[in-house]
C-alpha cells in the first residue's frame, strides 16, 4: 500500500488535504467545533431550513406514522406514501407533469444522464459544470464536448458539427456552484432547439433562490415549457437530502426503468421525504425568507466592494474571493478561523488550477451584525 502512503503525501504537499469538521451541535449559521462557536458563511442550507420548527415536527410526525427504514428500493417495496407525496409536491412545485426522487442529486445527475445519452450520441457541457454532471457525462459512454464557461458561441460551433449524433444533450448547472453566476439559459434553449438537442439543467443552487416563486432559474427566465429535464437537489434550499428530476411522464417512467442509480438503492426513509415536503411548502409560502436571503446578499456584497479583495462578480447568494493559490487559501481560510470565522478554503479539483477561492454562502438568517463582524475580519485580510 505504499502507493497510497506515497500519493498522500504529494497531496499534502501541493496543499491540497482534506480533512473534516465536527459540528456538535446544530446547522444554522453559527456551528459548534470542538466547543467553540463559529459564524458560518459556507452552507448551502440558503434559508436556514435544515433546522426549522416545521421541519423537525414533520419528520417525528412521520416517523411516528411511518417509522425509520425502508428497507428495499423504490421498485420493490420501499416506495412509501411520502415518496409519493414528495414527487406530487416537486411536480407542482417545479410545473412539470411526473417527478422522480433518488438518495441524492449526485445519484440524480449520474442516473438520468446516462439513461438519456449511451455510446454513439454526445453529450456537451459548460467547462464549470458540478463533478456530479462530468461523472454522468463520463459513465454514460457517449462522446463527450465541453464548452468555455458560458460560450455560448462554442455552444453552437460543437453542435453545427454534429449532426451525425441521433441524440444529443447539453446538460448545465443553472447556478454554478464555485463561481455563483447563472446560465444564459434562454441563449441555451434557443441553440438546442436550433440543432435538435435536449436540454437538462441542475437546480441544485437555483430552487428555492430564484424565481418570483422560488422555483428556480428556469421560473426567472420563464422556460418551464421549454426546459424539458430540471434536474435538482433537496439538500441546498430545500434543507433536507434527495435529488429529483421534473418533466414529461415519459422520460419519468423511462428513468424507473433506466436510471440505476434508482433502481439499485434502497429508498430514502419517508421521514426525509417528510422533511422534504416541509421544506417545500416553507419555501412555497413564505416569499418572506427569500426577501432576506437577497436583502442579505446585497448588503454583504455592497459592502465588500468597498474592501480591497478581489471578489468573483457573482448573481446570487453564493459569494467567492479569488485568492489564487492553494496554500494561501488555506491560510487565509485558517486565519478566519482562529476568528472565529468559518470559510473553508475551496481548491482544485473542485475549482480550476491557480483559482483557489474562499466560497462564501449568504443565509436568510445571517443578521446584519453576523455579516459586520465578517466584514470586520475580511478588512484585515486585504493585506494577508
Ligand atoms: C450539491 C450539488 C449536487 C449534488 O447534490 P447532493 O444532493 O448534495 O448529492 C449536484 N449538482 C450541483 C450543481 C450541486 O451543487
Amino acid at each position: 500500500m505504499k502507493h497510497i502512503s506515497d500519493e498522500l503525501k504529494i497531496i499534502k504537499r501541493s496543499g491540497l488535504y482534506r480533512e473534516l469538521n465536527i459540528v456538535e451541535g446544530t446547522q444554522g449559521t453559527h456551528l459548534e467545533i470542538k466547543g467553540k462557536t463559529y459564524l458560518s458563511f459556507c452552507s448551502n442550507n440558503y434559508l436556514g431550513l435544515a433546522n426549522n420548527p416545521l421541519v423537525i415536527k414533520a419528520v417525528k410526525d412521520a416517523v411516528e406514522k411511518y417509522g425509520w427504514g425502508t428497507g428495499a428500493s423504490m421498485l420493490v417495496s420501499g416506495n412509501m406514501k411520502l415518496h409519493e407525496a414528495l414527487e406530487g409536491e416537486i411536480s407542482r412545485f417545479k410545473g412539470k407533469e411526473a417527478s422522480i426522487v433518488f438518495p441524492t442529486g449526485y445519484m440524480a445527475n449520474i442516473g438520468t444522464i446516462y439513461s438519456l445519452v449511451s455510446k454513439g450520441d454526445l453529450v456537451i457541457c459548460d467547462k464549470l459544470n458540478h463533478a456530479s454532471i462530468i461523472d454522468g457525462c463520463r459513465l454514460s459512454g457517449a462522446d463527450f464536448r465541453v464548452y468555455p464557461h458560458c460560450d455560448m458561441e462554442k455552444l453552437d460551433n460543437i453542435l453545427k458539427k454534429s449532426t451525425k449524433y441521433p441524440r444529443k444533450l447539453i446538460v448545465t448547472d443553472t447556478v454554478f456552484s464555485m463561481d455563483g453566476d447563472i446560465a444564459p439559459l434562454p441563449d441555451i434553449v434557443r441553440i438546442a432547439q436550433k440543432y435538435k438537442a435536449m436540454v437538462m439543467v441542475d437546480e441544485a443552487h437555483g430552487t428555492g433562490v430564484f424565481g418570483e416563486k422560488g422555483r428556480g432559474v428556469v421560473e426567472h427566465f420563464n422556460l418551464s415549457k421549454k426546459v424539458g429535464i430540471i434536474m435538482g437537489t433537496l439538500s441546498k434550499a430545500v434543507g433536507s437530502l434527495g435529488g429529483y428530476v421534473s418533466g414529461d411522464a415519459d422520460l419519468i417512467n423511462f428513468l424507473r426503468n433506466k436510471a440505476r442509480p434508482f433502481m439499485y438503492t434502497t429508498a430514502l426513509p419517508p421521514a426525509v421525504c417528510a422533511a422534504s415536503i416541509a421544506g417545500i411548502k416553507l419555501i412555497r409560502k413564505n416569499p418572506s425568507l427569500r426577501k432576506s436571503l437577497w436583502n442579505n446578499m446585497r448588503y454583504l456584497k455592497e459592502k465588500l466592494d468597498l474592501l480591497n479583495l478581489n471578489v468573483i462578480p457573482s448573481e446570487s447568494p453564493i459569494v467567492p474571493i479569488l485568492i489564487g493559490d492553494a496554500e494561501k487559501a488555506v491560510d487565509v481560510s485558517k486565519f478566519l478561523y482562529k476568528k472565529g470565522i468559518l470559510i473553508p478554503a475551496i481548491r482544485p479539483p473542485t475549482v480550476p488550477a491557480k483559482s483557489s477561492r474562499l466560497r462564501m454562502t449568504v443565509m436568510s438568517t445571517h443578521t446584519r451584525k453576523d455579516m459586520e463582524r465578517l466584514l470586520d475580519v475580511l478588512r484585515t485580510v486585504q493585506n494577508f
